[in-house]
């Protein structure tokens, strides 16, 4: 099958990992859709990949109609929209931070997956791809908003795959550990020096790095399904064991 003639849908493209595997998808010759909410970015990117952009909220299910409804075709859906929002513990926790990382990270990820369904199955060899987390399997002291929403994920993920069996849909979820990108800069409400504190005397993943575990997934042949990518730092042993120099 040649990549030149795939559709690849990627969700937060406009940063990090979602700009990566925007960038690294076209060059592989995909016909990728990129969609988030920060038009200026998503519109530089553009101009350099030659993907097609369109703003994205997946929060809001107007919004998630309205970009899927402008796609014909779709082979590949990349969920990546995400993030954490706090370090709070439980005993202090927000319930609009839990909210809003409910929302992004899985009904986000469950109303763009319900609305290209069709097409991705039409496509007679679809792909549902999901940026999970570590923290998707492995709690960790303040962790409980982000923990919950990504364990919520990779629940969806392993529903989906069982519900789909026979059909043409291929489901593979990829759970990083810390890579270098605006995630920290969000949870820690812009607090520059905090984020970059994360990684000090560590080298994290890049966002190039989990654009190739996506890249190398979605062109397995048609046959193949990766279940599960974990993909740490080597200096990163769990969630919260790091090695720092
Ligand atoms: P990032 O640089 O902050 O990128 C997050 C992306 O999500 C941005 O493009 C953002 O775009 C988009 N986004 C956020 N809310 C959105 C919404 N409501 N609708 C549409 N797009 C939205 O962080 P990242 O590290 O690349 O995160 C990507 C994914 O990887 C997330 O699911 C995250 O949980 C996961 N992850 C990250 C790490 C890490 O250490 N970095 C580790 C494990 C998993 P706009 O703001 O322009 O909408």
């Amino acid at each position: 099958m040649s990549a030149a003639r795939r559709t690849a849908v990627v969700t937060g493209a406009s940063s990090g990992i979602g700009e990566a595997t925007t960038r690294r998808l076209a060059t592989d010759g995909f016909s990728v859709v990129g969609g988030a909410r920060r038009l200026d970015r998503l519109e530089k990117i553009a101009e350099e990949t030659g993907a097609r952009v369109m703003g994205l909220d997946v929060t809001d299910p107007e919004s998630v109609l309205e970009f899927t409804a402008a796609i014909d075709s779709c082979d590949v859906l990349v969920n990546n929209a995400g993030g954490a929002f706090g370090v709070e513990s439980v005993s202090e926790a927000s319930d609009d931070r839990w909210q809003r990382m409910y929302e992004v990270n899985v009904l986000g990820t469950v109303r763009m997956t319900r609305a290209l369904l069709p097409k991705l199955l039409a496509s007679g060899n679809g792909h549902v791809v999901v940026i999970g987390s570590v923290a998707s399997t492995d709690t960790y002291v303040g962790g409980g908003g982000y923990n919950a929403a990504k364990f919520a994920v990779r629940a969806f993920r392993e529903v989906l795959r069982k519900e789909m069996l026979g059909r043409p849909l291929r489901v593979t979820q990829i759970d990083p550990g810390l890579v270098h990108t605006e995630f920290s800069l969000v949870r820690l409400d812009g607090d520059a020096p905090a984020a970059a504190r994360v990684y000090d005397g560590l080298t994290p993943l890049t966002a190039a790095d989990i654009a190739d575990c996506v890249a190398w997934a979605v062109t397995r042949p048609p046959h193949v399904n990766i279940d599960e990518i974990k993909v740490l730092a080597r200096d990163q042993s769990t969630a919260t064991t790091v090695f720092r120099r």
